[in-house]
């Protein structure tokens, strides 16, 4: 079984050192082959050269670089196109998503889950106005939609081989990956 974390990068560099160190935690924990490829959607910051680093010092370090910045969905559906393995963790570099919870991810999809999605949990934390939009937002796209949007939703999931290959052929230039796992 192989695993592959994908991870878009856009001016991280004071943090992906220690999300690296976080990750390996976790995934010693999974015995299993593992890749994580960061995808640096065009940083002006150190992100390039610290994500060159890190690929020299661990063999399971991947990485490609955007020509600019493109943005957090794009910078994803890149990292998707260039993948190969038996499923694929998608998350952000920010340790915002925690990776203790990828076991339990990978668990639901040894149960045979070809998408296993998170929610994020509503703290103080998360400002009042995304709050609002957000919450304006998933009541305007499930009224328009025929597909129902978890709102809340995070684009933190793991996504089988197959999942992944249905994204992939997917021709969307806007893409909303939220709306098109589900
Ligand atoms: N990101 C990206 N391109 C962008 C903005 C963000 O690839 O133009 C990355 C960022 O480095 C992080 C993830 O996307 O790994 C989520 O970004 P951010 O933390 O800014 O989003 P939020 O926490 O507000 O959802
Ligand atoms: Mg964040």
């Amino acid at each position: 079984m192989k695993l592959a974390i994908v991870v878009p990068v856009y001016n991280e560099q004071d943090g992906l050192e220690s999300f690296c160190v976080a990750l390996r935690d976790v995934m010693m924990t999974l015995n299993c082959g593992w890749n994580v490829l960061f995808g640096d959607d065009g940083s002006e910051d150190g992100s390039w050269p610290v994500i060159q680093q890190l690929a020299t010092e661990n063999p399971e370090v991947l990485s490609l670089r955007l020509s600019r910045n493109f943005g957090h969905q794009t910078a994803l559906s890149a990292g998707l196109a260039h993948i190969s393995a038996d499923a694929v963790i998608t998350m952000d570099a920010d340790l915002q998503h925690p990776p203790n919870l990828m076991p339990q991810l990978v668990a639901q999809w040894q149960q045979g889950f070809a998408v296993v999605n998170t929610i994020r949990a509503e703290t103080d934390a998360v400002n009042p106005v995304k709050r609002y939009s957000s919450a304006i937002f998933y009541r305007l796209i499930n009224r328009l939609s025929d597909v129902p949007i978890t709102p809340g939703g995070a684009d933190f999931r793991l996504l089988s081989a197959t999942a992944v290959q249905a994204l992939r052929s997917m021709p969307e230039r806007q893409r909303f990956l939220r709306g098109m796992v589900s």
